[in-house]
């Protein structure tokens, strides 16, 4: 153990223990060696880097493809107390002139920079001339071609181990399958790096995919029951959508706003800026939106049209929950979504080869929208993890879905499209099935085939459930790039002949889930705790706005609980409290003492009080034997 890292952990950061692999790879980069972080959102990346930086006499560079974020990590980092800067094209000659200033006479423990940057000569040869410490390139999964957010101007970050072979490089991710791990460890020479892959799973974050029924009622109630007034982040496939959306949450009373790169720089700007700022903000967004968005408490993450891999809806709903508090990553999914990713898919210009790799990838997002088992098991070994047993905390855990034999239903389905000349639609053939009174069907004369009419046991609902089943799995394909028409696919076969069984999934109305884990619970139990959390929140918004940065800036919602737990009465028991290190301890303590003291002065004067002064008995404080609560 690396007693000067504890120290800075504990005094600076004010947090208790490292988490796995932090202090082996803070240890290492401080040995000289290069590492390859695999650690999920929330999970703990940035002291890996940060911690070896303020030990060594010398500057850690970070590379962070997001400038418009580095302002906020920047912010973060100061509340702390550390010598940070970051060097981009928002700052004045005469800001930036006093930042290389400060990097040339080694006054700074981190300097944030975007790759382009880097890459300028001057750039290059003020680096020449500072001592530095490390270099760390965050979202290195940037680099990858296979990536699912692949920056051309990462490919130039060879120039690091060129240029300055001796600096150690710990490239970071969260996501990264093995084609993408591989294409990270090449092109930026991590051959001899050591790799430290902690488990991608993010078990507050609670996966839910329904069907697709009337969207934007589902989120509706979705926000509603379960999150009103929190911070969250709606995903939708267009523009268009995104925009729709946002107004028609905000009719509804909800404070959301649209984010798309067809909106202006300035616009975009403005409204990430109040995204983090706010704390009931709902980002209604195209994928354009939330890397590097470090929030942490954002409390759930919708998608109201599919991802288009598990890679890609893995990273989106990762920026959910961040805290480690009770996070929900809801979607709803239908057949529509299936044709669209599809239709996508082909009509790109893409060549053949990566049109393979994002077919596969597609097929693997619809398996784990159709699986009837643990979700989080899927996902995570999509990733190469094992979980031994279902997780618990997912949809298909909490209200296991029924399935039924589907294998006459399918046959007919099949049968159907095969008969009907297999250039139709699904609306088409649902109505053949269920022997619709339809001009169109009688003008084909599809009415006197022996499969009109075969499908009344169903409802149209029930029918399109069964064929997006049908699509999802290959059973079926969809001309994606004519009108839509279904036709058999190689798989159809053994189905039709009765040779293999199919088993489908029953949709059934979703319920309402109730939170299991109350430690992890994002919001107080008790009434009076209520009182006191409001009071807590309104103390750091205070703080927050006078110094322009966000409220979780000054301190985390876990910190504020923690407060709400131990109730600490003096500096000392302040200071025991997680995410309270000197820095906050001295410009803060005051004030939140304050508000402690004063809500149990109003409200608890008679609760067990025997000092007759006035003053509460604390609850004893934590020691470092304690849990860590959430
Ligand atoms: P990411 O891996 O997504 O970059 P961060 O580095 O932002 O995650 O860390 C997520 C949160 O966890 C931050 O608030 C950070 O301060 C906190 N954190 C990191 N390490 C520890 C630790 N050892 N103990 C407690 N909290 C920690
Ligand atoms: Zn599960």
């Amino acid at each position: 153990m690396n007693l000067k890292a504890l120290d800075i952990l504990n005094n600076v950061f004010g947090y208790q223990d490292f988490r796995p692999h932090q202090n082996e790879i803070i240890e290492h980069i401080l040995g000289g060696g290069n590492a390859l972080v695999l650690m999920p959102t929330g999970g703990g990346k940035s002291l890996c880097y940060q911690i070896p930086a303020m030990l060594h006499s010398g500057i850690g560079v970070v590379i962070s493809p997001l400038i418009a974020l580095m302002q906020d990590q920047v912010d973060g980092l100061r509340q702390l107390g550390i010598n940070a800067a970051f060097l981009n094209s928002t700052l004045s000659y005469s800001e930036t002139r006093h930042i290389e200033q400060q990097a040339h006479d080694n006054e700074l423990d981190l300097l944030y920079v975007a790759p382009e940057r880097l890459m300028m000569p001057r750039m290059l040869g003020l680096l020449d001339r500072c001592d530095l410490a490390l270099f760390a390139i965050d979202e290195a999964h940037c680099v990858s071609q296979w990536g699912h957010d692949f920056r051309p101007e990462y490919l130039k970050l060879s120039v690091l181990h060129e240029r300055f072979p001796h600096i150690p490089r710990i490239a970071l991710t969260a996501t990264a399958d093995e084609p993408t791990r591989q294409d990270i460890i090449e092109r930026l020479q991590l051959q001899q790096a050591h790799r430290y892959i902690t488990g991608f799973d993010r078990p507050n974050i609670r996966y839910r995919i329904i069907h697709k029924n009337r969207p934007l009622e589902q989120l509706l109630s979705f926000i509603k029951n379960e999150h009103r007034g929190k911070s969250g982040i709606v995903y939708c496939l267009s523009r268009k959508k995104v925009g729709a959306t946002a107004e028609q949450l905000r009719e509804k009373g909800l404070n959301a706003l649209p984010y798309h790169a067809g909106l202006s720089k300035a616009m975009r700007q403005q409204h990430q800026a109040r995204f983090l700022a706010e704390e009931d903000l709902i980002m209604v967004a195209t994928v354009a939106f939330g890397m590097g968005i470090d929030k942490p408490d954002v409390r759930f993450v919708a998608h109201l049209d599919l991802p288009k891999s598990v890679e890609a809806y893995y990273q989106e709903t990762g920026r959910a929950g961040r805290d480690g508090l009770n996070a929900d990553a809801w979607m709803t999914y239908g057949l529509q979504d299936v044709i669209a990713l599809r239709q996508l898919l082909e009509s790109s210009e893409a060549d053949e080869k990566h049109k393979r790799i994002e077919r596969h990838k597609l097929e693997a997002m619809l398996g784990l929208c159709e699986i009837t088992t643990c979700r989080r098991q899927a996902l995570l070994g999509y990733f190469s993890e094992h979980l031994s047993a279902p997780c618990g905390n997912c949809d298909t855990c909490l209200h296991p879905p029924e399935t039924w034999d589907g294998t006459v239903t399918a046959q007919k389905a099949l049968s159907c499209v095969y008969r009907t000349g297999q250039r139709f639609g699904v609306n088409y053939v649902i109505d053949v099935l269920r022997g619709k009174d339809n001009p169109r069907i009688e003008g084909f004369s599809h009415h006197r085939l022996s499969t009109f009419g075969i499908g009344k046991e169903l409802s149209v609902q029930e029918w399109r459930s069964v064929f997006r089943q049908l699509v999802a799995t290959d059973l079926l394909a969809i001309d994606v790039q004519g009108y839509g028409g279904l036709h058999l696919t190689p798989k159809s076969r053994p189905v039709l002949r009765g040779e293999s069984q199919l088993q489908l999934r029953r949709e059934k109305p979703s319920k309402r889930t109730n939170r299991q884990k109350i430690s992890l619970q994002a919001s107080p139990s008790t009434p009076l705790d209520a009182l006191l959390w409001e009071a807590l929140r309104t103390c750091r918004k205070r703080l927050a706005e006078q110094q322009g940065v966000p409220p979780y800036v000054i301190f985390h919602d876990s910190t504020l609980k923690e407060m709400i737990k131990y109730r600490p009465q003096d500096k000392e028991q302040f200071k025991s409290i997680s995410g309270v290190g000197e820095h906050k301890l001295n410009h803060y303590s005051d004030e939140f003492l304050a508000v402690i003291r004063e809500h149990f002065g109003k409200n608890e004067t008679n609760d067990g009080d025997t000092s007759g002064n006035g003053n509460v008995v604390a609850v004893p404080i934590r020691n470092a034997t304690d849990d860590h609560p959430s």
